[in-house]
C-alpha cells in the first residue's frame, strides 16, 4: 500500500510569506497530477500543512523564519489550483497540521500509515531541502520506501533542492 503526502504547498510558501517563488509556481500543475491520481486511485493522501501561531517565542522557527502559515490566515490556504483539487476531494485527503519540518514530528502520521498498511511514500511539494528533507529522513528512519517527485518539490535554494 502507498501513501502521498504533499507538504506545505501553501499560499505563503509558494508566493506569500516565506516564499519558494517561481519554482513553487511551477510545480503547480504537476502537484495537482498527483494529488488526483492518488485519490482517483484510492490510496491514501495527507496534506501535511505548517501551522503556525502568533507571537509563539518558544517555537524555535521564530529565530529563524518571519511569520508564516498562521492559524486562520489565508496564507496557510493552500497554493492554486490544488486549493480546489482539495475542497473538490475533502473527504478522500486527509489534512494533518503539523508545527515542525518533519510531518512525523509531532503528528499521528506514523498511526495513519501503519494502521492502513502503507510501506510506500510519495512525497511532494515545498521546500525540498526542508520539510520534504525532514519528513524523508523521517521515513527512512522508521522504515518505509520512499519516493521524492523531482518535477512536485522545490525550494528557494536552487543548490538545496538539488542536493536534496
Ligand atoms: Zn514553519
Amino acid at each position: 500500500m502507498k501513501a502521498l503526502i504533499v507538504i506545505d504547498y501553501t499560499n505563503d510558501f509558494v508566493v506569500g510569506s516565506l516564499p519558494v517563488g517561481q519554482p513553487g509556481i511551477d510545480i503547480e500543475s504537476r502537484v495537482c497530477q498527483l494529488t488526483k491520481q492518488f485519490v482517483d486511485n484510492k490510496d491514501f493522501v495527507v496534506m501535511a500543512v505548517d501551522l503556525h501561531e502568533e507571537n509563539d517565542a518558544y517555537h524555535p522557527e521564530s529565530k529563524l523564519f518571519p511569520p508564516h502559515n498562521l492559524r486562520g490566515s489565508e496564507g496557510r490556504d493552500l497554493y492554486g489550483q490544488l486549493n480546489t483539487v482539495y475542497e473538490a476531494n475533502q473527504e478522500d485527503i486527509y489534512w494533518m497540521d503539523k508545527t515542525r519540518y518533519s510531518a512525523f514530528s509531532g503528528t499521528d502520521l506514523e498511526l495513519k500509515l501503519r494502521e492502513r498498511g502503507i510501506t510506500e511514500l510519495h512525497l511532494i511539494g515545498v521546500c525540498t531541502d526542508i520539510c520534504v528533507l525532514h519528513t524523508a529522513v523521517d521515513a527512512y528512519n522508521n522504515g518505509f520506501s520512499i519516493n521524492v517527485h523531482e518535477d512536485a518539490v522545490a525550494s528557494f535554494n536552487p543548490g538545496g533542492h538539488t542536493w536534496a
